[in-house]
């Protein structure tokens, strides 16, 4: 019997991917075949064709320069993301590019890049960065390790966020407290580190609904995760 196959969506590995985000791709490919899949990666860039079919999609942060490359392309597959979104298709955001699934992003200057607006939340730049290692209380996944380097303050409207933070600074730093956001299986987030490699739950979560939306079910192998709990016990300690 051929293995079942998972195939994972890199989006804009050119422009969009800093401070280790490629580790997100890493994990959930490993983790993925650990489980028992076949699993493929497509890099997607600006003016490559849009795949037709994926079953996870990673995205990672950048300059406000790479944002503003990757901005027209965006817009153009803007709606094929929002369907695949509301389909339920597991999607990870990290920095830059949750800012821009989002409605827009004002740099400090005050130009705006545009957003796709799957998730309800608006960003504006800062002359003060919100730099340093971040722990968040989150409502699924329990703590939530990662670092984060961002000037984009962050304002949730009518959506979930991920969770409160307990150290660092989070969506906006100030008023509420409050790290990444939430809708369906989207989760955009500040965090990176890279983030998955410290949260594993995460990445297991994005992979269970991957297979459950492609094969109706996800058997989990058992995975010694000592080394990951390692590294979010040394990264929690980190000073700010
Ligand atoms: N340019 C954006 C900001 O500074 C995103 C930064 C990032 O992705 N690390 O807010």
């Amino acid at each position: 019997m051929s293995k079942k196959t998972l195939t994972i969506l890199h989006l804009y590995p050119k422009d969009m991917n800093i401070y280790g985000d490629y580790g997100n791709v890493l994990v959930l490919k490993r983790r993925a075949e650990w489980h028992g899949y076949e699993v493929k990666v497509i890099d997607y860039n600006p003016g490559d064709d849009f795949p037709e079919k994926f079953d996870i999609l990673v995205g990672g942060g950048g300059q406000d320069s790479g944002q503003d490359r990757v901005q027209s392309d965006l817009q153009k597959i803007g709606p094929k993301l929002k369907t695949m979104a509301n389909k339920g298709a597991p999607m990870l955001v990290v920095c830059g590019l949750y800012q821009l699934f989002g409605k827009f992003f004002q740099t400090q200057t005050g130009h705006v890049i545009k957003g796709v607006g799957i998730l309800d939340i608006e960003t504006f730049a800062e002359s003060e960065r919100l730099i340093g290692n971040i722990v968040t209380k989150s409502h699924e996944f329990g703590e939530i390790i990662g670092y984060e380097n961002h000037s984009g303050k962050t304002y949730i409207g009518n959506i979930t966020n991920l969770g409160k933070v307990i150290k660092g600074a989070g969506n906006n730093g100030k008023i509420d407290k409050t790290e990444g956001a939430r809708y369906k299986n989207v989760i955009g987030t500040y965090m990176h580190g890279s983030l998955l490699p410290k949260n594993p739950k995460i990445a297991d979560w994005m992979i269970s609904k991957a297979a459950t939306n492609k094969y109706g079910t996800f058997d989990k192998a058992k995975i010694d995760d000592g080394i990951a709990k390692l590294a979010r016990e040394h990264a929690s300690k980190r000073p700010r």
